[in-house]
């Protein structure tokens, strides 16, 4: 899974649901695993949750163990980058002979790949508009005689999907803040970024477990949903990020606005 410098990404050919490509990885190509070395890998809220699960940790556990937390250049929030190992800067979950040893929570960067997915906000309707690239790296030899894939297949193969629905509900941080016109966030607006998309099993402390007012304003379906699923919880944690943070209120009755 190489990291994806723009500069190979090509932008020449947008690639919709039913347009194709070629790739094939496995054992049998002589560059396999090479790729899962020194990586600039940005773990997303999901991946943070599916790799925790996998691993049987608690995500506080996780984030503290295998990764590295910095402020992102254009988006101001924290950005949580995972860890290459000491020394031989391989990614911690490679497997010397087996390969991935967390491939079924393997993060979304590493299932897209050779793709790569721009979203947009669609701009007639509700939701997000997808569109992918082919990512031409000339030391991945995935691309010689592939099998050929629609994007849809791949999507369907790799898992993509609730990945992508997941970071979608990200991305609606990042717009509500480009739209509050708030450039940084402070030390208390970090912690509750990084408390209620990044470390959720604290967070289902705090919001769900300890003394917070915010919880009896929820409808008891809700507080049900978010009790008993885990991505319920994180795609809540991340809305009540937005809310939290870049909600206007008014200054006379408190009441949100948007
Ligand atoms: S084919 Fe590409 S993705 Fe597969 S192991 Fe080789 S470099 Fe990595
Ligand atoms: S998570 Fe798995 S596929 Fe992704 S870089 Fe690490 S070993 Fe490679």
């Amino acid at each position: 899974m190489p990291e994806l410098p723009e500069d190979i990404i090509d932008d020449s050919r947008p690639l919709g649901d039913t347009d194709t490509f070629s790739f094939s990885c496995g054992p049998e190509r002589s560059c396999f695993t090479t790729c899962c070395y020194d990586l600039s890998l940005v773990l997303m809220p999901y991946d943070i949750l599916r790799l925790s699960r996998h691993l049987g940790m608690k995500t506080g556990d996780f984030l503290k163990r295998y990764t590295t937390v910095h402020v992102g250049a254009e988006s101001g929030f924290p950005v949580i980058q995972l860890n290459m190992e000491e020394g031989s800067l391989k990614c911690p979950f490679l497997h010397s002979e087996k390969g991935c040893s967390v491939y079924e929570d393997r993060p979304g960067a590493c299932r897209t790949y050779p793709l790569a997915r721009i979203a947009r906000r669609s701009r007639d309707r509700d939701g997000v508009e997808e569109t992918y690239y082919a990512i031409r790296d000339p030391d991945c030899e995935g691309f010689k005689e592939g099998r050929i894939w629609t994007v849809e297949e791949w999507k369907k193969n790799e898992g993509i999907v609730l990945y992508n629905r997941m970071n979608d509900v990200f991305g609606e941080i990042l717009q509500a803040k480009q739209e509050s016109g708030i450039s940084y966030l402070n030390a208390d607006q970090m912690e509750t970024f990084y408390l209620g998309c990044y470390n959720i099993d604290d967070f289902r402390a705090f919001f769900l477990e300890g003394p917070n007012f915010d919880r009896y304003l929820e409808p008891e379906d809700v507080i049900q949903r978010i009790s008993e699923s885990d991505e319920a919880l994180l795609e809540f944690g991340m809305r009540w990020v937005k809310r939290k943070l870049f909600e206007r209120k008014c200054a006379a009755c408190g009441i949100s606005g948007s």
